[in-house]
């Protein structure tokens, strides 16, 4: 079905559209930095900033123009989450199975946290919402529910009749409401990270690439499309956008396309017919749907339907489709914004972080990075600085992608085979 577009209707993404990001810091490269960070989203300017404060001379570089990337085009989802409980961490990890379950909840509180105390980005403790999109799906989200419960997180399993005071749709035959979970303004939270790290002291140059890093542990030369930059630590946060700047790091990572329409602002009796309790709400199929209100009284409505990318025109109207058959009272709701973005997926769906040939790296949040990506930077530096150590996940065996080099042919097929299940 086409989507119905408002009169100013734009392809570009609402949160953008709504902060001017920071100036980045003006003039030339200096020509030597303690730390040079590649990458200014959540997990860079988390980085630099701990660097920043611990005394270091920290560089930022971005290729685009600052606040371009995943980090302030995102659902505002902060969710303590990997893409498995800690029962099933354990089984398949065992003891480091329940520090990265630990330590992805320590994420969560450090974004809570900073949204409290330094960032002002519309952050509310609102809950989500996972619900099964068949009945084949609630025996897994009841057992979820549990097993969070069983490990300390408050979580509750909801029959289909009380879903009713929590989402306007008959769509769902149950579901889970996981208290520990917020959502934000993706653009003000980068904005508020960015001017973060500029206080503490760190330079962010953006349209600047990092092109090849020369020499190994101790001492570095980062060529830029600026200059070179000789640094004694290099931190990669370039996620979903890894480039051949460390083509290790590029093969671990597949980069997949999800996308966002935002509606028109809404009647508030509307608004909360969908949401009466603004969760944020997401379904459990693998290509699944993420959605919630924004803080300015729209609906955002996210997701993809295969892993190959296709243009946002028909993202678009897949979505609108999608929403109107979940939320029908929506019928006649325009659209003002509709955008895209790449995550990062991993070969085993988890979040990697260490140090390869002396470069440290962060990566691979699998859709789910606002919490792990920030936190797992922020961490990174601390471990350079002597505060802490690296995180639980640098321990995990992190191994290539293969889809990377046979995306174009093996892709489709893994779709289907989504697709397959998410019909059932
Ligand atoms: C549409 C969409 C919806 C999402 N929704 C959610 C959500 O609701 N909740 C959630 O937790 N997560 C969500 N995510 C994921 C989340 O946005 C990311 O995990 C997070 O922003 C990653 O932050 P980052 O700093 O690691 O990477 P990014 O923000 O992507 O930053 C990486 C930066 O590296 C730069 N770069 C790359 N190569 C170079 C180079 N050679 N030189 C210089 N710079 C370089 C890029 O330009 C980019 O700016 C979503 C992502 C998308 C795209």
């Amino acid at each position: 079905m086409a989507a119905l577009l408002s009169e100013q209707y734009e392809e570009t993404c609402l949160w953008q559209d709504q902060v001017t990001p920071p100036a980045p810091t003006p003039g030339d490269l200096p020509p030597s930095a303690d730390l040079v960070v590649v990458g200014a989203g959540l997990c860079g300017l988390a980085a630099a900033a701990v660097g920043a404060r611990a005394g270091l001379t920290v560089v930022v570089l971005d290729k685009e123009p600052l606040g371009w990337g995943a980090s302030s085009r995102n659902g505002g989802m902060v969710i303590p989450e990997l893409k498995a409980g800690p029962g099933r961490l354990q089984q398949r990890y065992g003891h480091l199975g329940l520090e990265m379950f630990r330590q992805v909840n320590e994420a969560y509180d450090y974004v809570a946290d900073l949204t409290s105390t330094e960032i002002d980005c519309d952050f509310r403790e609102a809950g989500l919402l996972l619900l099964a999109h068949s009945p084949f799906q609630t025996s897994a989200v009841e057992h979820e529910a549990a097993d969070l419960t069983a490990h300390g997180e408050p979580a509750h399993f909801l029959r289909r009749q009380q879903l009713v005071t929590e989402i306007g749709s008959r769509a769902f035959s149950a579901g889970m409401l996981l208290e520990r979970t917020g959502g934000l303004h993706p653009a003000k939270f980068h904005a508020g990270m960015a001017r973060r790290a500029m206080a503490a002291g760190a330079r962010v140059h953006d349209r600047t690439a990092a092109t090849h890093i020369a020499g190994r542990s101790g001492r570095h030369q980062v060529m830029t499309t600026r200059g070179p930059i000789d640094a004694r630590e290099v931190f990669i946060a370039t996620n979903a956008y890894a480039d051949d700047v460390l083509p290790w790091l590029r093969r671990r990572t597949t980069p997949v396309s999800s996308y966002i329409i935002a509606t028109e602002v809404l009647d508030r009796e509307l608004l909360r017919s969908v949401t009466p309790t603004g969760r944020m709400m997401v379904d459990t199929k693998n290509f699944l749907f993420y959605w919630r209100s924004t803080p300015d009284g729209r609906i955002a409505f996210g997701g993809r339907r295969s892993l190959d990318p296709v243009d946002v025109p028909t993202a678009r109207d897949f979505l609108y489709d999608a929403m109107l058959r979940l939320h029908p009272q929506l019928t006649g709701t325009a659209v003002d914004y509709a955008w895209g973005g790449n995550v990062a997926l991993t070969l085993d769906r988890m979040p990697h972080a260490g140090c390869h040939d002396g470069i440290w790296y962060a990566t691979g949040c699998n859709g789910s990075g606002v919490a792990t990506n920030t936190w797992l930077g922020a961490r990174v530096a601390e471990t350079i600085t002597g505060q802490a150590e690296l995180p639980a996940v640098a321990r995990l065996r992190h191994r290539a992608v293969p889809l990377a080099t046979l995306s174009s042919s093996y892709l489709p097929l893994v779709s289907r085979w989504f697709s397959w299940q998410d019909s059932r």
